[in-house]
Formats: C-alpha cells, structure tokens, sequence
C-alpha cells in the first residue's frame, strides 16, 4: 500500500510538473507507461512514437536516479493492457494508493478519462493545473469573454505585459512596435545554406526504442532512420542554445522561405521538445530575449520567435479548449474531398507538394510555412475534408498533440471554424510560392500560367476557391481585393480557368496529378 500514486503522461516530461514537487520517495509512486492505444489513435510518424518512448524512457529513468520509485510499463511487457484505463486500474491493484495525483493532460481526449477515472475508482484524486502553459484555460477563457473576435495580436500583448518580455522601463515594446512581421518576410536567396543540425548520440535506451519501433510499426508512414532527435533535457538545451548562438539571428528574415533540400533554414526545431516538457516555453522566451540584449540578434528575428512560443502557441492551446469538442467537427466551407494519395507517398507532378510531403517523410518535421501554404493551402483551395486533413497533420509531424495541431490545421489551414483563428483564409496562387520558395524551377508546371497543360494547379483551383466560396467569403474585408479582382474578369477567361480547376480536380481524384 502506497500513499499516492503519479500517474505522468508521455508529454509531461518536465521536472516542474507540480504533482512531482508534492512527490515523496519514500511513499509514493510514479507510473508511465507506453500503451499502444496512444500509439495507434493516429497514423503517427515512426519518428514520433519513437522520439516520444524514448524521451519518457529517458525521463523514467533521471526520475529513478533523482531516487524516486518509478513503474514505467514498457509497450511490450508482457502484462501491458494497451490502455491507460486498464493501466491505471492494474497500478491501483498493484499499490492500493490512497490517492491519485496528476497534472491535467493536454488534450480534450485524456481529460475524458481522466474525468471518467474520477467516477469508476473510489479513490481521491488530486489534479493539478499545467503550470509549464504561460496563459491557464481560465485566463484564456476571461480574455475571449465579450470579444467579437479573438485576434491573436491583442492576446500577444497581454501576454508580454504579463510576463514582462521585450518591454521597455515604461513597460512599452521595446522599439516601439510590438510586432515586425512586416520585416520578417524576404525571400530566400539563391544558394543559401543554413548551419548544420546536431545529431545526437543514441544511447542503449534510444537504440532499443528504435528496434522496438521498427518491430511493432513496420507499416506506419515515414522513415525510422536516420533519428537525430534529442531524448533528454540535456540534449534537448543543447539544441536551443545552438538555434539561440547560431540561426536566431536569421529567423526573422527568412521566417516564410522555403527551399528544396533545405528543410529547417534557421527554424529552431524546438516544438517537440517544448510540446512534451523537455524545454519549458517562458525559458527559451527568456533565451531569446537576453540574446537581443547581448545584441546577438536583432530585434525583428527575436520578436519574431517570441510571438510564436509566447503568442501563437499559448493562443492555439486557449481556443482548442475554448472550442472542443465541436471544433473537430468544424467545415465552415463545407468542404467534402477525400485526402489525396500523395500526402502520404509524395507521389505528385506538383514539385512544391512532393518536396514538403518528402521532408515531412524523412524527418517528421516541415516548417511553418511549408505546412500553412503548401499542404494547407492546397488542401483550403481543393476543398479536401478537415477532418482527414487534421488527421494526417496529427500523424506526420513529431510535435504534432492535438491541442496545437486542430487550431492550426482546422482554424488557420482550413478556415474550417468560419474564421475564429484566422482573420482571412490563407488561400494563395503558386505566384506566391515561386516568390517564396526554388520549389518552381524543378517543376513541371509554371506558377506564371493559369490554363493549359504547363499551368500550375494551384493557380485555377485559388480562382475557383474563391467563386466557389463567395456565399460564405464576400464580405470578409480582407478579401475585398481578391474578389474586386475576381469580378474583374472578363466571362470567357473565368469560365476557361474554373474549367481547369475542374480538369485539375478530376485528376487529383485520380490521382494524376
Ligand atoms: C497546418 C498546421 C499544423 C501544425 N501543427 C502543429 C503541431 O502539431 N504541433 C506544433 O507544435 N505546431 C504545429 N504547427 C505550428 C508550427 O508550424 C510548428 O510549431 C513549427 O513549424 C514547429 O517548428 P519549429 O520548432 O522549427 O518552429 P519555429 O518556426 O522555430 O517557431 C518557434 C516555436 O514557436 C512555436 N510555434 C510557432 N508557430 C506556432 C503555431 N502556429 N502554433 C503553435 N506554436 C507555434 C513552436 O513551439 C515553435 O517551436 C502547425 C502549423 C500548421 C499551419
Ligand atoms: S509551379 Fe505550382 S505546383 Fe509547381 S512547384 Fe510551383 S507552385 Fe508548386
């Protein structure tokens, strides 16, 4: 018999977890355990699941030298049930605790359980608030109250008043703007290389993750090998550091370019590693600032990056559990097409499509821009369904939790949820992606040509886009161009370039193209 037992989820990895400081070695257990339910409830990237294993395993494992006793459940132990329901029951049996303490999970799906738990056992259980998030579900919820519409931009200065970050003695921005993203938008030049990424050293541990994974999800989309991935605390500093010392001071530039052959530019890579708690967000925040005092990087790349850890994700977390469950079901657009083959296989005429799908096979990771304005652009403007959309941007990418992932997928790719996330749906033309990408010059298509045979799909299905949608997209001020444009042309040539947007449907549904 026990006095309490931990029960830690797999992106709760962090030391700071509040029921871990009420932790007592002598009398308490922890419990982790790898399930396949949690494995299997998307087409998770090989990468991912073992990134994830092996960072819990890892954690298991500084938790017992730390001399706390830890019952971490393997994936294939024998007695492994495959279910945080049935593991939670037999750790129970096993202990008889007399209570049950936890740091509430980050997704709508776990905090189901974790509510139904509390009705099934006879048992007290002590839930603590998620202390590692900068803005709790009350204080997003208080801030959203009475607001016509929740733009991230006003959220974003709360959020740097609160935490007193990049503010002056008065407590005004520091420069005078709060936001530079009008700087942070160049194209990216011919021949440009970013450093070189660390790989790290895999451990007994990692290697038996590895093998582990390899054996029991031979099928699942995405390459193993080669796996650079940092599994520890430790290593995941390492990796901040060097995109704090090293690529800061390009971020901002080169935020929105994208190059073949060159997945991570100067993107921190840093978003699995917060997601499961091996960095904490208000620290990498903090790095980023001192860096900019250091005079290491200029203001706009260091704005820049904080918007995005303090601003975006925080925001992203506030509406996914304003939202839910409803939010899954979210098609504002009514968009009903089946996911085509190739965001699984990359196998498209489209090179920008192939390239981001390839990148995303290999290392479980695209940037920001490659998953807004390639997969998710082209995915808005072919009218694919949301629902099988998020559930590929669930599975591909290692940081992927449904928490960040359904806001930006379902709010930000899709404009499924009518404009709650986005102020404007990010639909654009292949001009835009030849301006910010080399993906062009290897294309069979030209971002130039609309109509015939060499013309570039994105380009009719962006006009078609926005005739289709006119109903639900007139009146959104920030479409006012686009759609004076749109009426601005002549019959004949509309009629001519929704044609080919219905040629280039048809062959998407055959997979042609
Ligand atoms: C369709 C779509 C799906 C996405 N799915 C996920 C997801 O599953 N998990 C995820 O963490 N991010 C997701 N994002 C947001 C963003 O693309 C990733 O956080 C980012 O690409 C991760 O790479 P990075 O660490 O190199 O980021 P950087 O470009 O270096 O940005 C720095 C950090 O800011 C945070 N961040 C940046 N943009 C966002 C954002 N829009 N929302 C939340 N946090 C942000 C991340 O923690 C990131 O590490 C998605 C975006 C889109 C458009
Ligand atoms: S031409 Fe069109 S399809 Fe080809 S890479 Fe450019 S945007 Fe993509």
């Amino acid at each position: 018999m026990i006095e309490n037992l931990h029960f830690i989820f797999g992106d709760q990895l962090s030391h700071s977890l509040l029921n871990l400081q009420h932790a007592d070695k002598e009398n308490d257990v922890i419990l982790m355990c790898e399930v396949s339910q949690e494995a299997n409830y998307a087409e998770h990237h090989k990468k991912k699941i073992a990134f994830i294993f092996a960072a819990m395993r890892h954690f298991a494992q500084e938790l017992g030298d730390q001399g706390f006793k830890v019952d971490y459940v393997k994936l294939d132990d024998a007695k492994n049930s495959g279910s945080f329901d049935e593991e939670l029951k037999r750790a129970i049996e096993k202990y008889q605790p007399q209570k049950i303490s936890l740091t509430e999970p980050s997704e709508y799906r776990v905090w189901q359980k974790v509510l139904h738990w509390q009705k099934i056992h006879k048992i007290t259980f002590e839930i603590f608030p998620d202390t590692r998030f900068l803005c709790s579900q009350v204080e997003f919820r208080n801030w959203a109250k009475d607001k016509k519409q929740l733009r991230l931009e006003f959220f974003y200065r709360e959020m740097r008043k609160k935490h007193k970050i990049l503010l002056d003695a008065t407590n005004k921005p520091i420069g005078g703007k709060w936001n530079y993203d009008i700087e942070n938008r160049k194209a990216p030049k011919t021949g440009m290389k970013s450093p070189t990424r660390i790989s790290h050293k895999k451990d007994a541990i990692t290697s038996e993750v590895l093998d582990l994974v390899a054996e029991k999800f031979p099928k699942n989309f995405g390459d193993l090998l080669p796996f650079h991935f940092a599994v520890t605390r430790d290593q995941a500093m390492i990796e901040a550091k060097h995109f704090i010392d090293e690529l800061l001071i390009n971020f901002g530039d080169y935020q929105d370019a994208m190059l073949s052959n060159e997945p991570y530019l100067y993107h921190s890579l840093l978003s699995c590693y917060i997601n499961v708690g091996l960095l904490e967000p208000l620290e990498i925040c903090k790095m980023a600032e001192r860096a900019y005092h250091k005079g290491r990087a200029p203001l706009n790349a260091v704005e820049g990056f904080i918007r995005q850890i303090l601003g975006w994700r925080e925001y992203v977390r506030g509406i996914y559990w304003l939202r839910m469950p409803q939010y899954l079901e979210s098609n504002f657009l009514n968009a009903k097409k089946d996911l085509p083959e190739f965001y699984w296989n990359g196998e498209t005429q489209m090179f920008c499509l192939s390239e981001v799908v390839k990148q995303t096979k290999q290392h479980a990771y695209s940037h920001h821009i490659q998953r807004l304005m390639i997969t998710g652009n082209f995915a808005l403007i072919a009218g694919l369904s949301p629902k099988q959309v998020h559930e590929w941007y669930l599975g591909v990418y290692a940081d992927a939790f449904e928490w960040v992932e359904a806001p930006n997928t379902i709010g930000m790719a899709l404009y499924a949820d009518g404009g709650v996330m986005a102020s404007k749906p990010y639909a654009a033309s292949g001009k835009y992606i030849s301006r910010m990408s080399n993906f062009c010059k290897s294309c069979r298509f030209d971002p130039e040509i609309t109509v015939g045979e060499k013309a570039c799909p994105f380009n009719a299905l962006y006009w078609n886009f926005l005739q289709e949608n006119e109903a639900q997209l007139k009146n959104n001020q920030r479409l006012t161009f686009a759609y004076a444009n749109l009426r601005k042309m002549e019959k004949p040539k509309l009629q001519e370039i929704l044609a080919q947007a219905q040629k280039n449907l048809e062959k998407l549904t055959a997979n042609k193209l």
